[in-house]
Formats: C-alpha cells, structure tokens, sequence
C-alpha cells in the first residue's frame, strides 16, 4: 500500500515511529508488549528508522518485515545518507523493494557522534534531496522527507530550510512528516509557507512526541533545535516526578493535535517504542476506544 494513497482516506492517518531495539531481549518485549497495544490502535503504519551510518540496516529492515508479514501491519524503513556511497545506498533500495515494499522515508541522516558538521563520504549524498532524487530515478516507490516546522537545527533561515523541504517535493516525495515541535503556530506557519507560497499540495504530517520525562524532552529539543514554549518548561519545572511529566506530555500533544485535526491528514507519532502516551492522546481526540 503506497502511504500516500493512505493520507487520502477520509480518516485521519495515524502512524507511529519506532527506532531499531538495540537487542533481542528489547526487540521480544518490542513484540510481545508494544506491537499488540499499538495495533489495537489501529495504526495505518509504522515507520522504522535508520541508524548512523547503516549500522541498523538488518534490524531496521527485519523489524519492517517483521511488522508486515507477522503482524499484518504495513511498515516504512528509513534511509539516511550516512555513511553510505551510492552502490550502497542503491543496494538498500533494491534490497527492500525485492521485499516488496512500497515505501521509504528518505533523509541524510545526523553527523556520526564523533563528527560536529555532516560529512558526505566519497561517493555518496549531501543531502537529502539528492537520495530522493536517486531513489525516484530507480524505482516508483513512495518517498516521504522530513520537514521542519521551526527549520532544521542547521539552518539558520527557517524559510530557507522550508524552500529545501518544497525541493524534495519537487524531486519526488510524496508526503512530508514534521520535527517534532510543541508551538502549533509553528506548524501552521510552515504550512502556510509551503501550501501557498510554494504551491506544495502533497501532504505535511505533524509529527508528535508524547514526552516521557523532563530529562528527555529538554535533551530532545535541545538536539534537533525545537523549542519547548515557556509555559510548557515551567510546568515541568515544577513536577517532581516522571508520571506528571508524562501526563503533561499527553495533555500537550492532545492540545495540538485537536488545534491541527481538520486541517491535516494524519498525525505521525515519535511513540519511543511505548504505547501509553500515544493510545491516551488518540482516546483524548476520540480517535481510539
Ligand atoms: C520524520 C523524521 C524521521 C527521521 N528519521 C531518522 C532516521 O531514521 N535516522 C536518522 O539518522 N535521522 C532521522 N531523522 C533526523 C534527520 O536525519 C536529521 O534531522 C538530519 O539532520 C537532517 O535530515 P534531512 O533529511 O532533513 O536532511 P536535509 O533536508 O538534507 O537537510 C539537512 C541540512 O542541510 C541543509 N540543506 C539541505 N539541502 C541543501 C542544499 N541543497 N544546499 C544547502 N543546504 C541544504 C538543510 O537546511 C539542513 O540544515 C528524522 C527526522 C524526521 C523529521
């Protein structure tokens, strides 16, 4: 099922993210807990993202598979430039589509750890939308791109970043997911961007992040360069204890989520492997019972 097809239904499309478990004993618990409470919530799909340099290649690839073929849910890996030359990056493509699958999230990926600014290597991408481009001169897969609300941490001009995320439409992605982002005015302003001064018409998903704890979400913001509005930071200033916290977390999101309900296709949730936080924001919005 191509996931652009997916955004037309008139339903909102709701999807979660999830990143590789780092081990067996993560990926069992992933299976045994989290897949059966997500799936109750009737995902459209979940995504898979992609580690540095490839270096979760099989796993992000087994766990797609795993979602589709065991657990009946369609499934999305990412693919990031990292590390990799074009042979390799093709390999990939050519590898999930003989899988049969029908999408990818294509990205260029954070710098490793050890290195401060991105590093293309010989042979391979700078940016995203030369993978994208790549991607659609070899097949006719759906591509989705991230885009940033408040622009990309490296960006000093959000209207610059906002131009580069109308680029990858232009070179072929068929929907666009959000950087998280806790301003929905942000949001609303990107898109007015794109929509109307970009004549961008694919569709621009929000992505979501139920946050789980004040460590986390103030490590999060500060990585990927999204603001954490003040009332919401003094709120957790004041809690003591993870579970306010969390349930900040889901009030938040709701909040944003019911602000952006009719005029989005879908929301795509940063679940972090957990069910709780996501399955309270959609029974908040009436989108799960
Ligand atoms: C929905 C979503 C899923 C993600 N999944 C993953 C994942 O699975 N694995 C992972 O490692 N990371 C993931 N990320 C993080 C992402 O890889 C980082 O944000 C990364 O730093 C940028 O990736 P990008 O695809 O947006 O890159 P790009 O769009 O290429 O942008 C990167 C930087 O280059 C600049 N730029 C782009 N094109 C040009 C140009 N032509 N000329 C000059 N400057 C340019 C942009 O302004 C930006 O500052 C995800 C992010 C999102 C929003």
């Amino acid at each position: 099922m191509r996931i652009r097809d997916l955004y037309d239904r008139p339903v909102p499309t709701i999807s979660f993210e999830f990143f590789p478990p780092k081990n067996d004993a993560a990926e069992a618990a992933l299976f045994a807990d989290t897949v059966p409470g997500l799936k109750s919530l009737n995902p459209a799909f979940i995504s898979v993202t992609y580690g540095a340099g490839g270096s979760t290649r099989n796993t992000t690839t087994r766990i797609v598979q795993r979602l589709r073929d065991q657990c009946g849910i369609e499934s999305m890996p990412h693919l990031t430039c990292v590390g990799s030359t074009q042979e390799m990056l093709g390999n990939f493509l050519d590898e999930i589509l003989k899988l049969g699958f029908e999408n990818v999230l294509a990205l260029r990926g954070d710098p490793p750890k050890d290195q401060t600014t991105f590093q293309a290597v010989a042979g391979g991408f700078s940016y995203a939308t030369d993978l994208i481009r790549f991607t659609r001169s070899r097949s006719k897969i759906c591509i989705g791109a991230a885009c940033y609300p408040e622009g990309h941490v490296e960006t000093r001009f959000k209207h610059q970043d906002w131009d580069i995320a109308a680029q990858k439409v232009d070179a072929g992605a068929e929907f666009l997911i959000t950087q998280m982002f806790y301003d929905w005015s942000d949001f609303l302003d990107m898109e007015d961007y794109l929509r109307n001064k970009k004549n961008v018409k694919v569709p621009i998903v929000p992505g979501i992040l139920p946050f789980l704890n004040a460590a986390q979400i103030k490590r999060f913001t500060s990585l990927c360069g999204s603001k954490l509005p003040t009332p919401i930071r003094a709120r957790i200033e004041n809690y003591t204890d993870d579970e306010s916290v969390r349930q900040l977390g889901v009030e938040v999101c709701t909040e944003i989520c019911a602000k952006l309900m009719n005029r989005v296709a879908g929301f795509h949730f940063y679940c972090l492997n957990r069910v709780q936080s996501s399955a309270e924001v959609l029974r908040n919005l009436g989108l799960a019972t």
